[in-house]
């Protein structure tokens, strides 16, 4: 369970992340859903460890991680980081990418290895190098290297932008169930409603900084909280 309690960031005197407060429960994922520069991907990297807060405080299932006083490093934290620039290592095959943040044993390594590509659908590429996969492939291949070490949390920027249409909708499919599956709680960044509605259990709306409204994606959509969300859903595809 990730929870997030007041986080602040400013850059140059103007406040990107205003208090911002969120949880989500493992298996579940909740959608930071919001116009471009809104603070989405700036909220995720303070999450992750990699861009500092001024103020507020981390918790991963209940375990506190960062405030003021105290933090814990990216390494540390038990997330795990899938962007849009999710690069598999070229110089490994698909193996070695997805064993790469793994710990122990190889022979048990291995296991989870090929647990991991059966789910999504990869495991006849095991021995296969980045180059000589499609760019969906190499995502499905990011994601299972993403999962690998077990991340109680998944924070996921914009995943899969740079797809085509069919495509982006069967890897968010198969994305959803593989997380489901490992109980993970997902934290998922996007600027499309549509992306929102069809993967979220819970949307937090964001504008300039701010949650503006929380809650189911058909409540959100029906009773938008005013003029601004309601002309943001209204171009749905
Ligand atoms: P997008 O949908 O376009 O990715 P976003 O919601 O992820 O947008 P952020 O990347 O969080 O937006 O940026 C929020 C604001 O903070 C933007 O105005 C951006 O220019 C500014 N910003 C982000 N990082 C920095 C930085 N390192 N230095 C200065 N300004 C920054
Ligand atoms: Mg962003």
């Amino acid at each position: 369970r990730l929870e997030i309690r007041n986080l602040m960031r400013s850059f140059g005197g103007r406040r990107v992340v205003d208090d911002v407060s969120l949880s989500v429960m493992p298996g579940q994922v909740t959608c930071l859903l919001g116009p471009s520069g809104c603070g989405k991907s700036t909220t995720l990297r303070m999450i992750a460890g990699i861009e500092t807060q001024e103020s507020g405080s981390i918790w991963v299932d209940g375990e506190m991680i960062c405030d003021s006083n105290q933090r814990v490093p990216p390494e540390g934290r038990g997330i795990g980081l899938m962007f849009q620039d999710f690069a598999l290592f070229p110089h490994l095959s698909v193996a070695g990418n997805v064993a790469y943040g793994l710990k122990g044993r190889a022979s048990s390594n291995r296991e989870r290895v090929e647990e991991l590509l059966s789910k999504v659908g990869m495991l006849a590429h095991i021995d296969n190098y980045p180059h000589e996969l499609s760019g969906g492939e190499q995502q499905r291949v990011a994601l299972a290297r993403a999962l690998a070490p077990r991340p109680r949390i998944m924070l996921m920027d914009e995943p899969f932008s740079g797809l085509d249409d069919r495509l982006r909708d069967d890897i968010r499919d198969e994305t959803l169930d593989v997380l489901k599956a490992e109980g993970t709680a997902v934290l998922l960044v996007t600027h499309e409603p549509g992306e929102a509605m069809r993967m979220a259990d819970e949307i937090a709306l964001m504008r300039k900084g701010k949650i503006v409204q929380r809650g189911a994606p058909y409540n959100i959509y029906n009773t938008p909280v005013d003029k601004d969300a309601a002309g943001f859903f209204s171009d749905i595809n």
